[in-house]
Parts: structure tokens; C-alpha cells; sequence
């Protein structure tokens, strides 16, 4: 069997790893086919394809956006996009600028409740392009603010957490175009997240055409559901681990692989488009 894992983080947002490295360990873990989706960025792509031409792991170019829909984070997985396409980096030039604010503004929020973490603190989290909470959860830690990523995700940067800043500048519908328009495929990341199903069919109706099935935090019920989703409303269906390197050692390069099959089902869509 060929297997693939289509949900990997680089240090060019949150994760830890260089696009090469992480080549590098995906070709170890038996992976013969990979997609780097950074948050809002396509910085790791290019390096991450010259490593994959190196050891002939196949790398599929992708991206997570973070959107909004109806006061919730959403995110976005787009696979195949062309990632030179101008009005895309014009558009995540901006979101970056974006998550840089909204850095400021958690730590405003962080000081407002006694918990005093400088700006450098969070920057010297080694990191080569988006911030976001990640890093500031990594660096309360670092800084003794916190216990564990868990402690900080639990009980401050959590959706419902008091430092937690929305103010994502995309729509859900907005990051569904954003791909479709640089000739990638939308496909809704972690379903599981989204609690209510009626924003859950919402988004799947403003031109979705993937969801994540396989994902390391769903259970068998919720893989029968998605999957029940996806043949529903003819969506693809797509996995990975979500791997962020050491930013979250849980979390193992290899533990979540998808059969080569459901690859070649996106890649035939990607030739159809
Ligand atoms: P942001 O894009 O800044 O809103 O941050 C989202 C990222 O925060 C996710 O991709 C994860 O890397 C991380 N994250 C969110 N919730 C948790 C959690 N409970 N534990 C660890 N990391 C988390
Ligand atoms: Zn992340
Ligand atoms: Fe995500
Ligand atoms: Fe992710």
C-alpha cells in the first residue's frame, strides 16, 4: 500500500520543522506523498518540492487559511493551487500583516488579566513566516506563565478562552473562492471542531469540495459521519495528522496515513478543474 498524509505544519507557520526536514522524516515514516498546508502561507512550498524531487517524496502544494463564518474560527485546507498566483500573495501578504496585530492584541488581552508576556518573548519562538497562538502558548511556557500547551489553550487562548482574538479577516465563503480562484480545491480541515451541524452543511453549501475525514482527533463514528457527508454531497475526502514538529510532540509524523487512492482522486479533479 502507498500512503500519504496531506496535513503537515513547517516553521514558515507554527510548526517546527523545515519544509526539508520534514521531507526528510516523512520519507522515513514510510510516506510517499505529502502536503505542507501552512497557516496562511505558501512560503515552505518551493523548498519543500526541490526536497521531495531529492528523496522522491511526492509533494502536494497546499495551504490552511483561517476564516471566519458566523463568529467561529474555520479553517480551510486548499490542495493543488497555484501558489505564485499574484491577487493569492497579495492576499496572504495581508493576513500575515493581520496575525502579526492580533498578536499584540492577545498579549493586551494577556496583560489584562496579570499575565505580563513581552512581544520579543513571542518572536524569539523560532518561526520563519505567520505567528499565531502556537507561538504565544509556546512562549507563556517557555516563560513559566503556564504549565503546558494544554494549561494555555485551556484556559486563555481557547476559543472561549479571555486572550482569545477572532478578527480573522476572511470569510468562509471568502477562503473557499481565495483557493478556487488560484485553481486549488477547498476542502473543510477538522469538521470535528465545528459543533453545530447546520454551519457545518452552511459551509459545505458555499462551494466546499472536500472534507477531512481522517483526522488524529475523530472517532470512528465521526469518520462513518464524515464519510457518509462527503458521498452525500460528492465531496473528496482527505486526511492528515496535523503535524507540528515539536510544537506538539504528541503528535508523530506517520500515525495518521491516508491510502494513495484518495490522492489520485484529487488529482483527477485538479486535471478536470
Ligand atoms: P491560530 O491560527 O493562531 O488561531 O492558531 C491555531 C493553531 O493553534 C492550531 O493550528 C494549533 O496549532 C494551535 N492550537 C489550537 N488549539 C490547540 C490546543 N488545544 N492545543 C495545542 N495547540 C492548539
Ligand atoms: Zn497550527
Ligand atoms: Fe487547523
Ligand atoms: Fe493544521
Amino acid at each position: 500500500m502507498t500512503w500519504a498524509d496531506l496535513h503537515l505544519h513547517t516553521l514558515y507557520s507554527d510548526g517546527t520543522f523545515t519544509p526539508k526536514r520534514l521531507v526528510d522524516q516523512a520519507q522515513k515514516a514510510g510516506l510517499a506523498c505529502i502536503a505542507i498546508v501552512d497557516h496562511d502561507t505558501v512560503s515552505g512550498i518551493d523548498e519543500g518540492i526541490t526536497a521531495g524531487i531529492d528523496l522522491e517524496v511526492e509533494v502536494i502544494p497546499g495551504i490552511e487559511l483561517t476564516s471566519e463564518y458566523r463568529g467561529y474560527e474555520v479553517h480551510i485546507l486548499g490542495y493543488g493551487l497555484d501558489y505564485n498566483n499574484r491577487k493569492l500573495k497579495e492576499k496572504l501578504a495581508f493576513l500575515k500583516k493581520r496575525r502579526l496585530e492580533r498578536i499584540h492584541e492577545m498579549l493586551a488581552k494577556l496583560r489584562g488579566i496579570g499575565k505580563e508576556l513581552s512581544p520579543e518573548s513571542v518572536f524569539s519562538i523560532e518561526h520563519s513566516g505567520t505567528l499565531g497562538r502556537l507561538h504565544v502558548a509556546r512562549a507563556m511556557v517557555q516563560e513559566g506563565l503556564a504549565g503546558s500547551l494544554s494549561e494555555v489553550f485551556g484556559r486563555y487562548l481557547g476559543e472561549n478562552g479571555p486572550a482569545y482574538v477572532l478578527g480573522f479577516k476572511l470569510t468562509s465563503p471568502e477562503a473557499i473562492a481565495l483557493i478556487k480562484n488560484s485553481g486549488g480545491i477547498p476542502v473543510l480541515a477538522h469538521p470535528c471542531v465545528i459543533k453545530q451541524e447546520d454551519i457545518l452543511f452552511e459551509i459545505i453549501s458555499s462551494g466546499i469540495e472536500g472534507i477531512e475525514v481522517f483526522y488524529p482527533e475523530h472517532s470512528n463514528d465521526q469518520i462513518a459521519d464524515y464519510t457518509r457527508i462527503a458521498d452525500k454531497f460528492n465531496l473528496l475526502m482527505t486526511g492528515g495528522s496535523d503535524f507540528h514538529g515539536d510544537a506538539k510532540p504528541n503528535t508523530k509524523l506517520g500515525s495518521l496515513k491516508i491510502p494513495y487512492s484518495l490522492v489520485e482522486k484529487i488529482k483527477e479533479k485538479l486535471i478536470h478543474a
